[in-house]
């Protein structure tokens, strides 16, 4: 599929700073790309060549946007699935395929899905509603601490809850949710696998992502992970089973706990871009994006493999702060070694708000580290 300096167009559902990202690639290599979002200012919008503003979980919106492209991705899981699959009847390639969507959408889908195929995963239990888990709780089936979550439309740690009591119940949704076995977590790992068409595999290096324990959101991504080459290989096994499972056709970014006892099981996927492979862009030899451009084209893929250690440190709209943005101090980061900033040019910020990261490159990773935490301590994303 020639898609270099044509007319061929490709879509992608989402704005954001992935759709940003990814259209990094289309620009090097001329590939006429289309872009739906909600936002009209957008990050994705000065990069895309034409840009559409619309619901993309809205039915006739989607199908509007999608028919004549000749291949459609996503940036964002939340986008309306019927309509892609009615896209897919019309000849649009949709990748990741509307049936991998489906059942990533749904936390109770995939954790289904997971037990079917025989992949390690915590325990769970599916509800329809708050009233039932309350109920259960009450009948003594279901007990304290448990990890409840909605089963759509959460991210980032968004519909993520510990339950230790009744009255942590009070203060989540009421929704059709799944509840967990609480994980005694020693870290959580992520791997990146890109698959083509003609069933090409890529495989990134395993990564390591520490969490902020209030925000729930990604502090810092480790690559390679600090883990022993023995964990490292069963990680590579299960994320490439996950991957062999879902055959979707695109990056699929696979994460997974290791437990306290040396387990590794699945927590979640994503079929897209994700936060655990920003961090290839200045390591690897080809970046995520790139991959994923290359994946869903049907071109050759990639190398994968690390050029020089990599942490990435996210940049997060700090507590309080609301409004225009400022980057404070972001020029005493820019003199530092091997040290890379990516803002994602929202215009507003607030708190815990993504509006960039920073990858710092070491051939020492512990020295690539001493600086992820020098950088994060000294820039401050603030409202004017
Ligand atoms: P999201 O889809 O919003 O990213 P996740 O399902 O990945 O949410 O959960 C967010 C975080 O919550 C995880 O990265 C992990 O730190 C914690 N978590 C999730 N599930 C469990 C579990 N079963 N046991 C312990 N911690 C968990």
């Amino acid at each position: 599929m020639n898609f270099f300096s044509t007319n061929k167009k490709l879509g992608i559902l989402g704005g954001g700073q992935l759709g940003k990202m990814i259209l990094y690639t289309t620009r090097k290599w001329d590939i006429q790309t289309h872009v739906l979002d909600p936002k009209i200012d957008s990050p994705s919008k000065l990069a895309c060549d034409y840009f559409f503003t619309g619901d993309l979980m809205n039915y006739k919106s989607v199908i509007n946007f999608g028919l004549g492209l000749d291949v459609l991705t996503i940036e964002i899981e939340n986008v309306n699935v019927k309509a892609l699959y009615e896209l897919e009847r019309n000849g649009v390639k949709i990748y990741p395929q509307p049936s991998v969507l489906e059942i990533i959408q749904n936390k109770s889908k995939q954790k289904h899905f997971y037990k079917k195929n025989n992949i390690p995963t915590s325990n769970f239990k599916t509800f329809p509603n708050l009233e039932t888990i309350k109920n259960s709780v009450a009948k003594g089936n279901l007990s304290y601490p448990f990890v409840w979550k909605a089963a759509s439309m959460g991210y980032d740690g968004y519909g993520v809850s510990i339950i230790r009591k009744n009255k942590d119940l009070e203060f989540i949704i009421d929704c059709e949710c799944i509840t967990e076995d609480l994980v005694s977590i020693k870290s959580e790992l992520s791997v990146i696998i890109a698959r083509r068409e003609n069933g090409e595999v890529k495989t990134y290096p395993v990564v390591e992502m520490e969490f902020d324990s209030i925000s729930n959101q990604v502090e810092y991504v480790i690559s390679p992970a600090r883990i022993s080459n023995k964990i490292r290989l069963k990680a590579i096994e299960l994320a490439e089973k996950v991957s062999e499972k879902f055959k979707h056709i695109g990056v699929l970014a696979v994460e997974m706990f290791l437990t306290e006892t040396d387990e590794l099981i699945i927590n979640e996927v994503a079929p897209r871009p994700h936060n655990s492979g920003h961090l290839t862009i200045e390591s690897s030899y080809t970046s995520q994006f790139e991959q994923h451009v290359r994946s869903i084209l049907n071109l050759p893929l990639g190398r994968s493999d690390n050029k020089i250690p990599a942490v990435m440190v996210n940049l997060v709209g700090k507590k309080e702060n609301f409004g225009p943005v400022v980057y404070k101090n972001i020029d005493q980061i820019l003199v530092m070694e091997g040290v890379t900033p990516h803002i994602y040019g929202k215009k507003q910020t607030h708190p815990n708000r993504k509006m960039g990261h920073v990858t710092i490159v070491n051939k020492n990773l512990n020295q690539a580290l001493k600086i992820a935490k020098e950088v994060k301590s000294i820039i401050e994303v603030i409202s004017e």
